[in-house]
């Protein structure tokens, strides 16, 4: 599936960045075209991939080039303003040979979490090929602020796209280590689980054609319908022998015991990965009961991939999701392992939501507390007590 990205605001844009780095390392060519929009200008120049004439300072006349410091209201307004800027940048894509757009943000900040749905809402007026968000949670330990600034853009974000893929900070949260550090390790993440799905069905050359090929439609028919979207993702290493055969090799299971391969073990193989995919860490923490639709993609070199263990492993998903419109396919790659992303589209259950919720609403009561007692300290210190005083006007 070919996207245009535009990455917006500091998080974003580093994750669109990121997005360019590995299509340039697995070759995929699902980055058609690579935008970042902030209104901090040291935040642009710090990317490496995205093309120069392909970031875009907002807001300059409001906040001349220094971000808007986690205020995502004046975020939504500067994006509101300066949207004509961003359109320009998007008018130098070749738009008629993307699939869809995909708009990525942090929505804790203030840039991306403000200026995403507004960028949403005006492509959706312009476009007809849908319009994705990839939303990052921060993590619970940011502050009162950040998640009352997550909750209020997610309420807004949602409505606006086709869809919303929400990748949660606080789950891949790694402790002991340099935010920095952290977040390197975060975005290898975000791009390999969303890499491999979005991948599926982008055949370069020289690469073999799948047996029941994943392509753009599925992708896009599993996103329809809206809604809050989670990824799961699991992988084994596999051997590649030079000589063109192959061995497998169980790793972590048994202690690496040569093994032959042969159809039941790679079907057992692909069902076990759909379970550790599903079951396991999601983008976002889910219940997967109960959701709508939901897409399997099985990479890994074509030998060790077969159509019953995609079956079995989409039968799997659908009994724990009820749902009836689970997709199915592979998506074969010379790489030594074998991986299983799944796409839950149109998740519900979740209660990560309900309690960011919960505390953005306490945030925002105590920050009108605050300002409340400091407009009353502040009346009463300026104040003389038997008011004498007159003020000059
Ligand atoms: P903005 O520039 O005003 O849009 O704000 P930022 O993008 O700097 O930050 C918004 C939120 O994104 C923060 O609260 C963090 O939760 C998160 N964040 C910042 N940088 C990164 C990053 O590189 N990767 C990830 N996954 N999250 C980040």
């Amino acid at each position: 599936m070919k996207l245009a990205m535009i990455g917006f605001g500091q998080a974003g844009g580093k994750i669109v960045d990121r997005f360019l780095d590995y299509d340039d390392r697995t070759n995929s060519g699902i980055v058609r075209a690579a935008i970042a929009v902030n209104s901090a200008k040291a935040d642009l120049i710090g990317l490496d991939n995205i093309p120069e004439e392909n970031r875009v300072l907002i807001g300059q006349a409001r906040v001349k080039g220094h971000g808007v410091g986690a205020d995502n209201e004046l975020g939504a307004e500067i994006a509101e303003e300066d949207i004509d800027e961003v359109q320009n940048a998007i008018d130098q894509i070749p738009t008629h040979e993307v699939d869809a757009f995909l708009i990525v943000a942090g929505m804790g900040g203030g840039t991306g979490s403000g200026g995403s749905p507004v960028l949403a809402k005006h492509l959706k007026r312009i476009y007809t090929i849908p319009v994705y968000g990839l939303g990052v949670l921060p993590g619970t330990d940011e502050g009162g602020i950040y998640t009352l600034n997550a909750a209020r853009s997610f309420q807004t974000f949602v409505r606006e796209v086709d869809n919303l893929l929400v990748f949660d900070n606080d789950s891949w949260r790694q402790t002991g280590e340099s935010v920095e550090g952290g977040y390197d390790q975060i975005n290898e993440e975000i791009v390999r689980r969303f890499g491999i799905l979005f991948g599926a069905g982008e055949v370069g050359d020289g690469q073999e054609v799948a047996e029941s090929v994943v392509d753009s439609s599925e992708i896009i028919n599993t996103l329809s319908g809206g809604g809050v979207s989670t990824v799961g993702y699991a992988s084994e290493e596999v051997e590649l022998e030079s000589g063109g055969g192959l061995l497998s090799r169980f790793t972590g299971e048994g202690g690496g015991s040569d093994d032959d391969l042969d159809a039941a073990n790679t079907t057992n193989r692909i069902t076990s990965l759909v379970r550790k995919a599903a079951l396991g860490r999601l983008t976002l923490p889910c219940e997967i009961e109960g959701t709508e639709r939901a897409l399997l993609v099985l990479s890994g070199p074509s030998e060790y991939l077969n159509r019953k263990g995609i079956e079995r492993g989409r039968k799997w998903l659908e009994e724990e999701t009820g749902s009836m419109e689970v997709r199915g396919g592979d998506f074969p790659r010379q790489e030594p392992e074998v991986a299983a992303a799944i796409l839950l589209s149109g998740v519900t259950n979740v209660p990560r939501i309900k309690r960011l919720q919960q505390v953005a609403i306490e945030a925002q009561d105590n920050i009108d507390d605050i300002q409340r007692e400091s407009e009353e300290n502040l009346e009463e210190l300026v104040e003389d007590d038997e008011d004498e005083l007159e003020p000059l006007f």
